[in-house]
């Protein structure tokens, strides 16, 4: 991958979005540094509000996420995320993912969830999260363990997406 090259999305089932990923090190500073910026440059061309280094290939704890309220960027870049506390109230809400084009589904999930993770500079930060970021928090940390959005729902749904997903890129392919 070249420095002005926004890289690819793997979409499911390629089996690295399956791995579970290692914690980014000392020596993989580099790497991340240059990685964060193409990984928000393939989120916003997508455009998606999440997106986890595995899901470009990269097997390293890193994720970034940008809800896009605003008009202005507001990126935020999650390098060995930890999740500290959730609460015990559920919130339901409709997701999708990136390697998942086209397919939703509801997923219940923790309403709150306190994040520990280190900057792009390495300092250690904290967040509270409620609301559709503290969704996007879990559903990109699962990411990071190798667990998709369909893992949260019955089988019987989960199959039925990943049916129509493999038919719309058999469709896609043909087109
Ligand atoms: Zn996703």
């Amino acid at each position: 991958m070249t420095d002005d090259e926004i890289p690819e999305i793997l979409l499911v089932p390629d089996p690295r979005l399956r791995a579970k990923a290692k914690p980014v090190g000392p020596g993989d500073a580099d790497q991340v540094r240059a990685l964060a910026p193409r990984m928000l440059d393939a989120m916003y061309k997508a455009p998606g509000i999440g997106l986890a280094a595995p899901q470009v290939g990269v097997g390293l704890r890193l994720f970034v996420v940008d809800l896009q309220k605003q008009e202005t960027p507001a990126p935020m870049v999650f390098v060995n995320p930890e999740i500290v506390a959730v609460s015990e109230e559920i919130a339901v809400r409709e997701e999708g993912c990136l390697s998942l084009p086209g397919q939703y589904a509801d997923v219940a999930r923790p309403e709150r969830v306190k994040l520990r993770y280190l900057d792009l500079m390495g300092a250690k930060r904290e967040i509270e999260a409620d609301g559709l970021l503290a969704t996007c928090l879990q559903h990109e940390y699962d990411h990071l363990d190798g667990i998709l959005f369909v893992d949260h729902i019955s089988a019987l749904k989960r199959n039925m997406i990943l049916r129509k997903l493999a038919k719309d890129l058999r469709l896609k392919a043909k087109a």
